[in-house]
């Protein structure tokens, strides 16, 4: 156990590594990996892989990848990708939400120029009738995140925010959100944290879970609105949680269900069979790197992919 700790440790240290992201980032062996999580690198292959999903009954929420971006002109043109994204989405009748990290939009370097081009995108999303998720980021970007989801969320009602259970504050941030009626994605997290701010062990961060989902199913969370959604691939947990709703007389449609492209895909269809509304978080682009090695530390066993891959 402690072994697995220190591999997913190092994994989520590898993430945060620019030189190891240069030397992986063109290998064909990795390019093939990471194929098990993304259908491609284009927008047209996430655009084609949502419309498999439709097919499948099952939603899709698209991402462009990157984070820590600090070029301005850079920033600029990730918000274009996305102005244009969605305009293609609507070409292409697809029900697509979008989800991104505020520090692909510079928010390490111009607060301001990021909050800018973040309203433009939930601008262009209102007019093409979707909708925009924030990511939540390592601790650092906690409570800008939390400023900047509730300045723009008074302007532009198409704005949820992801939480996550592992942080110890979420449970009090959340309380705070439900009144707004917001849409709020719970999920465990995916960071490197201390233990002062996060729960270090797996059975603590799922009770927390259970603890902030069952917070959105209360009845003054429905009442102010709040769109429940737990991004999870832990169907025990999503068990529990169907549980709670059942126990206060709701349906199978109280809560979404949000998974990542090619993750238990067979659970995915057995939820949407059974009435649960399920949506497949499908990522795309170049910048794939920091966030595939958060997947191989979310589950060390994925390595053997990597290694299989050298073979192929
Ligand atoms: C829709 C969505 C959006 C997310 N957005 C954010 C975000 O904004 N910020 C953030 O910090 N984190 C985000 N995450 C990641 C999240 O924090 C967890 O790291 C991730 O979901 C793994 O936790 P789990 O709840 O699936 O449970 P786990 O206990 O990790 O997994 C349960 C089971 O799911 C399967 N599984 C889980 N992960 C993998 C994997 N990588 N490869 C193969 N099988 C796997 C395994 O069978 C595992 O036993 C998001 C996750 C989802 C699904």
């Amino acid at each position: 156990m402690r072994a697995v700790t220190l591999l997913r440790s190092l994994l989520i240290r590898g993430s945060e590594s620019p030189s190891l992201a240069r030397l992986v980032r063109d290998r064909a062996f990795a390019r093939r990996a990471v194929r098990r999580f993304m259908p491609g690198e284009t927008l047209d292959a996430a655009l084609d892989a949502a419309a498999g999903q439709a097919a499948l009954r099952i939603a899709a929420t698209l991402t462009y990848l990157g984070e820590k971006v600090v070029d301005p002109a850079s920033t600029e043109s990730v918000a274009l990708h996305y102005l244009d994204a969605l305009d293609r989405v609507r070409e292409r009748k697809l029900r697509c939400e979008f989800s991104l990290k505020l520090t692909h939009l510079g928010l390490d370097v111009a607060r301001e120029a990021c909050v800018a081009l973040l309203d433009r995108i939930c601008a262009r999303a209102a007019e093409t009738g979707t909708f925009v998720w924030i990511d939540m980021e390592g601790s650092e970007h906690t409570d800008v995140t939390l400023e900047i989801f509730r300045a723009v969320r008074a302007r532009r009602a198409n704005l949820g925010l992801c939480v996550q259970a592992y942080l110890r504050r979420t449970a009090a941030d959340v309380d705070a959100l439900v009144p707004l009626g917001a849409a709020l994605r719970i999920v465990k997290g995916a960071y490197r944290e201390p233990p002062a701010l996060a729960f270090q062990h797996k059975r603590e961060v799922r009770e927390a879970f259970v603890g902030l989902g069952t917070r959105l199913l209360a009845e003054d969370a429905r009442r102010a609105g709040v769109r429940a959604v737990f991004g999870t691939h832990d169907v025990r947990l999503l068990a529990r949680l169907r549980e709670r709703a059942w126990s206060l007389g709701l349906g199978p449609a109280a809560f979404e269900c949000h998974m990542l492209y090619g993750i238990r895909t067979a659970d995915q269809r057995r939820l949407a069979a059974q009435g649960v509304p399920v949506r497949v978080l499908i990522s795309y682009g170049e910048s794939w790197f920091a966030w595939y090695m958060r997947r191989l530390a979310e589950r060390p066993a994925n390595l053997w992919f990597v290694l299989k891959s050298l073979f192929v």
